[in-house]
């Protein structure tokens, strides 16, 4: 039940007052060992604070951030940073989040030492060139500067990075959507492969609905601060129980024609979160909304194995809703 409200202060606004902004409004999931959990949805919807609420970036509101059956958003620094080689993060930027100053064997040495993981010189190199191997880089890449790399290989180096600690978790905000296409493809594809190797669980935050597809387990997709919608992949994609699900769906580009989606595209802006809509935040662009989503907030609710969704169409009877009879998106 994560929440995430900020203040926005007078000075932004220049009246003197402020203004509460609620990025994220009672968020829950779970994610197992070795599972790739996408959290999807369009810019602002609040998925990044989520994962900066987990990697301790920002405060929660309210709500809690458990690892391994222990409350961990409450706890003294001190305390917390034992735990801190537990989870970690791939940021989006690859040009940005490598310190230009330090060698790579510095910026790979850094947490190992941080976090105790070596104690001698030799140890720590060794450990410096295992990293790099795993992320499919040569072991003299160590001493070479972050300027002498492309994105694909500055993300490999990133990565390399937040394996040091060997993870429990790595939150993955954005990651190769800064990426060439291509770049993109294998970056992806290194991801599942360490994950198969160490069985580090991923939040894998994007808005990249074709990336997403290839690379996790679960889906949740969030709007407004609030989930919509979370299931298993297959089902996300064969059959979402959320119009806002669907409509997102649709937009992904499907290069067989044969095979492509007759859903419109999604119309319209999303609403500020200053000022989210009442009962279905979702109801201004939605094209089934009736009278009750108005003012009724739709609950998120099991509908399937695995699967729940926040929309009252899923009240009716299969043969009634429409998110059923429709061919599948
Ligand atoms: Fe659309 Fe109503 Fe479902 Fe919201 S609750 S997604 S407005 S049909
Ligand atoms: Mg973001």
């Amino acid at each position: 039940d994560l929440k995430k409200r900020f203040v926005l202060g007078g000075g932004i606004l220049g009246l003197g007052t402020t203004q509460e902004v609620d990025a994220v409004s009672g968020v829950s999931f779970t994610i197992a060992a070795g599972e790739t959990l996408a959290l999807v949805g369009e810019s602002g919807c609040g998925k990044s604070t989520v994962g900066r609420c987990i990697l301790r970036l920002e405060t929660p509101t309210d709500g809690q951030v458990v690892l391994d059956g222990e409350r961990i958003d409450d706890l003294s620094p001190e305390t917390f940073r034992k735990l801190r080689k537990r989870i970690q993060v791939v940021f989006q930027d690859p040009f940005s989040s490598l310190n230009p100053r330090r060698k790579i064997r510095d910026i790979l040495a850094e947490p190992l030492r941080n976090f105790g993981l070596v104690r001698t010189r030799a140890e720590c190199d060794r450990k410096v060139a295992e990293l790099l191997q795993i992320v499919g880089l040569s072991e003299d890449v160590a001493h070479r500067w972050p300027h002498e790399f492309s994105g694909g290989q500055r993300q490999r180096i990133g990565i390399a990075r937040a394996l040091a600690s060997d993870p429990d978790l790595i939150v993955c905000d954005e990651a190769v959507s800064a990426l060439d296409v291509s770049v993109k493809a294998q970056i992806v594809n290194l991801l599942k492969d360490i994950q198969k190797k160490t069985g580090t669980a991923f939040l894998f935050i994007s808005h990249d609905l074709a990336i997403v597809e290839n690379i996790s387990h679960r889906v949740a997709v969030m709007y407004l601060g609030k989930l919509a919608e979370i299931a298993p992949r297959e089902a996300i994609l064969r059959r979402p129980r959320h119009p806002y699900t669907r409509a997102l769906m649709s937009a992904v580009p499907i290069p067989d024609p044969a095979m492509r989606r007759t859903e419109p595209l999604l119309k319209g802006d999303v609403p500020s979160p200053i000022a989210p809509p009442s009962g279905c935040r979702f109801h201004t662009r939605c094209p089934f909304v009736e009278e009750r989503c108005r003012t009724e907030v739709p609950e998120l609710r099991p509908v399937a194995a695995g699967h729940l969704a926040a929309c009252h169409l899923n009240d009716l009877a299969d043969g009634e809703n429409p998110l059923l009879s429709a061919p599948p998106v």
